[in-house]
C-alpha cells in the first residue's frame, strides 16, 4: 500500500482566538484532498478549543510535551494531558526546541518514547544546520538524530511520521530544492532499511519542512520519497489549503 500524504501545520507561538477561528474556518470551507491526512500543531493553551472546533478528520497536535506523565515540572505539559483534551498528535524534536531550548537527541528520544506509550502519534523532527550541510555532514547528522529515536520507537513506527527539516530552510524563505530534499529522504529510507527494517523503510512517512509555500509545494510533493510537509509560516495562511492539496 502507498504511503498516505500527510501535511502538518506548525503554528509555533502564533495566533489568538480570533486568528485561530479564521484558520479553522479556512480549513472547514476549503476543499481538502481526501487522500491527504492533515494535522495542525497548536499552542498548548489552545489545544482543547481547537480540538472541539475542528472537524475530526483533521488531527490536532501539541508542539511539545514532557517525558514524564505528571509531577513537579512547572510549565510543562504531558502526553496524558494532550490525550485528555482529545488531541491525537505531538510534534517532538523540532529544531527550535533543539536549538533554542537545548533539547538533546536523548531527551527528544525519551519524549518520543513516553508519547508513544500513551498512544499519541508523533511527528519527530530531524535536520541539519547550514554549517553542518556546508561541511558535508547532512547525512551524519540526520542519521545520528534518527538513530537516537530507534529504541524509543521500538515497534511503534506506525504511529510515527519523520519530518526532515533542514534548519537553514526553516522560517528563512530558503527552501531546499526538490532534489536536495529528495536526496536526504532517499538516504534516510536506505538507512532505515539497513538499521531498522525494510518494512519500516518502505512504510514510514517522511515529511519535508522548511519554507514550504503554495508556490513550491507541488514540485516537492512530486518527489518519490517526500510523503508530505511540515509547514510553519504558511500554515497560518489561506494557502495552507493549497499545500494540503499539492499532491493531486
Ligand atoms: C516549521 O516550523 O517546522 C517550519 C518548517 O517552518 P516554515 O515553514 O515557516 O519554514
Amino acid at each position: 500500500m502507498g504511503r498516505k500524504f500527510v501535511v502538518g501545520g506548525n503554528w509555533k507561538m502564533n495566533g489568538d482566538s480570533n486568528q485561530i477561528n479564521e484558520i479553522i474556518n479556512n480549513l472547514k470551507n476549503g476543499s481538502l484532498d481526501p487522500n491527504a491526512e492533515v494535522v495542525i500543531g497548536v499552542p498548548a493553551i489552545y489545544l482543547a478549543q481547537v480540538r472541539s472546533n475542528t472537524p475530526k478528520t483533521i488531527g490536532v497536535a501539541a508542539q511539545n510535551c514532557w517525558k514524564a506523565d505528571k509531577g513537579a515540572f512547572t510549565g510543562e505539559i504531558s502526553a496524558p494531558m494532550i490525550k485528555d483534551v482529545g488531541a491525537e498528535w505531538v510534534i517532538l524534536g523540532h529544531s527550535e526546541r533543539r536549538t533554542i531550548f537545548g533539547e538533546s537527541d536523548s531527551l527528544v528520544a525519551e519524549k518520543v518514547a513516553n508519547a508513544l506509550q500513551h498512544n499519541l502519534k508523533v511527528i519527530a523532527c530531524i535536520g541539519e544546520t547550514l554549517e553542518e550541510r556546508e561541511s558535508g555532514k547532512t547525512e551524519e547528522v540526520v542519521f545520528r538524530q534518527t538513530k537516537a529515536l530507534v529504541p524509543a520507537i521500538g515497534d511503534k513506527w506506525n504511529n510515527v511520521v519523520l519530518a526532515y527539516e533542514p534548519v537553514w530552510a526553516i522560517g528563512t524563505g530558503k527552501t531546499a530544492s526538490p532534489q536536495q530534499a529528495q536526496d536526504v529522504h532517499a538516504s534516510l529510507r536506505k538507512w532505515l532499511a539497513e538499521n531498522v527494517s525494510a518494512e519500516v523503510a518502505q512504510s514510514v512517512r517522511i515529511q519535508y519542512g522548511g519554507s514550504v509555500t503554495a508556490a513550491n509545494a507541488k514540485e516537492l510533493a512530486a518527489c518519490e520519497d517526500i510523503d508530505g510537509f511540515l509547514v510553519g509560516g504558511a500554515s497560518l495562511k489561506p494557502e495552507f489549503v493549497n499545500i494540503i492539496n499539492a499532491k493531486h
